[in-house]
């Protein structure tokens, strides 16, 4: 069942400061990079992105071809409040711009280890689900979303606030949510104190994918993920995810947003430590400022001298830890799988055997655990008519010398296809019209993604809050960060909410106003901005 949300007039947006004798150059047109550019023009910036592909979205972009749309990346849409606000803040309505669907069920889960989970945020329906693999897991599934619902309020303030030194670490309020977010437990035994039952478990742990890690490694605060999803659904934007960074770069034109595509930047320019401007393969662009979207490890390897970096030198940023990858295949299908809900979860029946190979051993898995969008089930605008398009994604290891992506691709991309009928889907390959597939090393060289490690730095707690690389960033003057490589982390919701942050400060270093972006923490939606 789908529910379409109803949506309400824009605000009109001639009410922007006008004053725009500030500029600021925006690398990269990801969500993070798109949600910037909608708060710096709001805040009375001249704004100019620079992309290095020929259309906005990033990771969150499509592929079109043949009448067939697939989103790249993100498929799961949640939280949309983050991106709400934002829209309102520029005077708009998101539901309007993007109109979207929530899905019930969200998502089947299937085990290879025996039984099956259909994910419904209808809690007394869950609950009957759950019971059918464990009556007594299922008791207790409301306590888990009420003491996820308080985790999430008590951690929220921090997830909106930019950790800029030590003092913000040690600060009081932080200490204090230390017995909720108890950061020396693991994800899985953190719901060890819920379920029992392993595949319930994992049911409200394999969201921990979402950050490129294992549930066994990942830190316990990342429960909120999946009370996420049941509290405030998982959306599906008409068009996909990438209707959504469309719509982005759509309104930031209207508010004066202006664009470079298919122009890569090739060099920061610097006066002395501040940056004041970037090279790019088809000329310069100068600003007060530089905000940075590309990939963290990518850009900064690439773009800034390493002389000039002091704690994210090239040998440190090498030391981290970085996020899974993901071997992807985009199938354009005669025919269409409609018994297939429009998400599926397959875990591997050695689940933890799989993680093992893709985090330790860094090897492909003989059977690995795979997700499938078969969105054309909500979505009709994806494929011609009595067609579909599959989305297939194998979680697989970063870039690494045991694997050669140009050898071995042929051999995992038949494993994947094989893999498909255990979620009921059969004679797919004869039916292929058009495929698409992606490997970590596309990632790493066609979408620049430094190891082809999709989702950033690892999240463990020493690579996050003042341990990730700060929003308004430490080692050069003059530049600000935002999406998956900065606080608060990888994934949609957050990646907007770190150009809130940033922007906050950006603008505050402009000795612009930056009061109407609302304050860390605040429950209220902001209205939109003031008039200058
Ligand atoms: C396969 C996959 C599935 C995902 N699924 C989900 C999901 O379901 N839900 C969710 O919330 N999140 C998901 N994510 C994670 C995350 O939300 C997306 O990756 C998101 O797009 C990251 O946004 P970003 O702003 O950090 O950067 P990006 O989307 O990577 O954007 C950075 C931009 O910078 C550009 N750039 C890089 N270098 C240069 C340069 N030198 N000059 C100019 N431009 C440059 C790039 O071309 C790119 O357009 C997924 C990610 C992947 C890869």
């Amino acid at each position: 069942m789908i529910s379409l949300v109803p949506s309400h007039g824009p605000a009109p947006s001639d009410s922007f400061p006008r004053d725009r004798t500030r500029k600021v150059v925006i690398i990269g047109a990801g969500p993070g990079g798109l949600a910037a550019a909608l708060l710096l023009a709001r805040g009375g910036v001249q704004v100019h992105v620079v992309e290095r592909l020929p259309h906005v979205g990033g990771r969150c972009s499509a592929l079109e071809r043949d009448g067939y749309r697939f989103d790249l990346g993100p498929t799961f849409f949640l939280y949309p409040r983050v991106l709400e606000r934002i829209f309102k803040l520029v005077g708009r309505d998101l539901h309007r711009e993007v109109p979207m669907v929530r899905l019930d069920p969200q998502y089947r889960i299937a085990f290879g280890a025996g039984g099956q989970l259909d994910c419904t945020p209808d809690v007394a329906r869950l609950e009957a689900e759950i019971a059918k693999l464990n009556p007594a897991d299922a008791a207790n599934v409301r306590r888990f979303l009420d003491d996820n619902r308080g985790k999430l309020e008590a951690f929220r303030p921090c997830l909106e606030s930019p950790f800029l030194g030590w003092r913000s670490l040690l600060s009081w309020d932080l200490i204090k949510l230390l017995p909720i977010l108890r950061p020396w437990k693991s994800l899985n035994c953190e719901l060890g104190r819920y379920f029992t039952d392993e595949r319930v478990r994992l049911a409200f742990s394999f969201q921990s994918k979402y950050l490129g890690m294992s549930p066994f490694n990942c830190p316990s605060l990342f429960s909120i993920l999946s009370f996420l999803e049941y509290e405030y659904g998982v959306w599906h934007p008409i068009g996909g995810c990438a209707a959504v960074s469309e719509a982005m770069a759509r309104v930031a034109r209207e508010i004066g947003v202006t664009f470079s595509l298919g122009e890569e930047v090739t060099e920061l320019l610097f006066d002395r430590r501040r940056a004041v401007g970037v090279k790019t393969t088809c000329g310069e662009h100068r600003g007060d400022a530089l905000v940075i979207n590309a990939d963290f490890a990518h850009a900064m390897t690439r773009l800034v001298p390493d002389h000039l970096r002091r704690r994210w030198t090239d040998k440190k940023i090498e030391k981290k830890k970085f996020s899974c990858s993901t071997f992807m295949m985009y199938l354009g299908l005669e025919g269409r799988q409609d018994h297939v809900p429009h998400h599926t979860i397959h875990c591997a029946a050695d689940y933890e055997g799989n993680l093992a190979d893709i985090e330790n051993r860094h090897v492909l898995s003989a059977d690995p655990s795979f997700y499938v969008q078969n969105a054309t089930v909500t979505d009709d605008t994806l494929a011609p008519r009595g067609h579909s398009t599959l989305y297939v994604l194998a979680p697989v290891t970063h870039r690494h010398p045991n694997v050669d992506w140009a050898k071995q691709t042929p051999a995992f991309r038949a494993c994947v296809l094989n893999q498909l009928k255990k979620i009921g889907i059969e004679g797919v390959e004869k039916r292929i019209r058009f495929e698409k597939v992606v490997t970590p090393a596309d990632w790493e060289n066609h979408y620049a993604v430094h190891r082809g490690a999709t989702f950033n730095l690892a999240h463990n707690w020493t690579q996050m809050l003042h341990f990730r690389p700060r929003n308004r960033f430490e080692d050069l003057d003059g530049v600000y960060l935002v999406g998956g490589g900065t606080h608060p982390g990888s994934g949609l919701p957050v990646i907007y909410e770190s150009a809130r942050i940033t922007s906050r400060l950006l603008l505050d270093d402009l000795g612009r106003d930056a009061e109407w972006l609302g304050k860390p923490g605040a429950t209220e939606v902001p209205s939109s901005a003031p008039v200058s």
